[in-house]
């Protein structure tokens, strides 16, 4: 049995950095440019393995560059990828993102590519690896038909849940009862309740809301300001960690990553989101998303 099995994308993410992000129209001069692996699904999958547990990868690939860098960093990264699909007629995906060096923060647009071509049919062939994980993880950036065939499938046979509901778009009431984790950040927890969280108050309303959706356990990361954990009944604020934060992107998924780490290892939740907030500090110091992911000696 592996322990965890992650639905999602890789993009190569060809990233800028520089003294702010541009506004419309405006060029400036940059500092230092990066392109290395990305997409959320590759970024949580290699957050996972560098804490040492195993992790497949389920996605779709090109047969191009960065198809072969996306089966590098897998293999580097000793993620299975025997469930990743490669087809030579599609293009393998990719992001271009602006970093503000200052602050870390970031603006990026996601060309999805080949995973964007997924269909229910092509997941079933490997759908025994999800079958035999003790925890499935995904996001909204495959088709949803698909993601929402995977938690059903994944719900029947056991797994603990986690759906990290990013980029923020509509899901049907069915998504709700096969969630167990819910995982947005401050953005997209408005997205789905209409509550915008300055503050752990609007933060435990927003929470709220969603509890009385149906979905079972809530996590708002809330950036440099922490995380809001609630699961209607027990409430956990942690602030985040002091850190040097230069780049944010994948913070979110070096979250998750770490969240679903604790959970396989059957972890109290106080003690997976005090990890979780630990690793997703520890990414923002590194420019880039997959290559800065920690490995588990780093987080101590
Ligand atoms: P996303 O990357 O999905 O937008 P957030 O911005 O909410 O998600 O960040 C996710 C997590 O990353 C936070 O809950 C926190 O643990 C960590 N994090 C983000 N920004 C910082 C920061 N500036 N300093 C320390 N930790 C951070």
């Amino acid at each position: 049995m592996s322990d965890i099995s992650v639905l999602g994308i890789f993009v190569a993410d060809i990233s800028f950095s520089g003294p702010k992000i541009p506004a419309i129209g405006e060029t400036i001069l940059g500092n230092k440019y990066n392109v290395g692996p990305g997409g959320k699904g590759c970024n949580q999958a290699v957050a996972i393995a560098r804490l040492g547990a195993k992790v497949n990868f389920i996605s779709k690939i090109g047969k191009d560059t960065y198809g072969e860098l996306a089966l590098n960093t897998l293999t580097k990264n000793k993620i299975n990828t025997k469930s990743v699909i490669q087809d030579k007629n599609l293009q393998t995906g990719v992001a271009g993102i602006l970093v503000d060096k200052n602050s870390g923060k970031n603006a990026i647009n996601v060309i999805v590519g080949a995973p964007s071509t997924l269909k229910v049919a092509e997941i079933d062939k490997h759908i025994d690896i999800i079958k035999n994980s003790k925890i499935f993880l995904t996001q909204l950036e495959v088709p949803k038909d698909v993601t929402l065939h995977c938690l059903k499938i994944a719900k029947e046979n056991g797994c603990l849940t986690i759906l990290n509901p990013a980029p923020a778009s509509e899901i049907t009431k069915e998504f709700y009862s096969n969630i167990d984790y819910f995982t947005p950040n401050e953005t997209e927890a408005e997205f789905y309740t209409g509550i915008k969280i300055t503050n752990e108050k609007e933060a435990k309303q927003a929470a709220d809301k969603l509890v009385n959706l149906g979905i079972k356990k809530i996590i708002i990361t809330l950036g440099e300001k922490g995380l809001f954990y609630s699961d209607g009944k027990e409430e956990i604020y942690l602030k985040a960690s002091s850190v040097k934060a230069i780049d944010t992107t994948g913070a979110g998924d070096a979250f998750n990553g770490g969240l679903a780490f604790g959970l396989s290892k059957e972890k109290p939740i106080k003690e997976c989101l005090e990890l979780a907030n630990r690793v997703a500090g520890l990414s923002t110091t590194k420019l880039g998303a997959g290559d800065a992911m920690p490995f588990f000696k780093d987080i101590n």
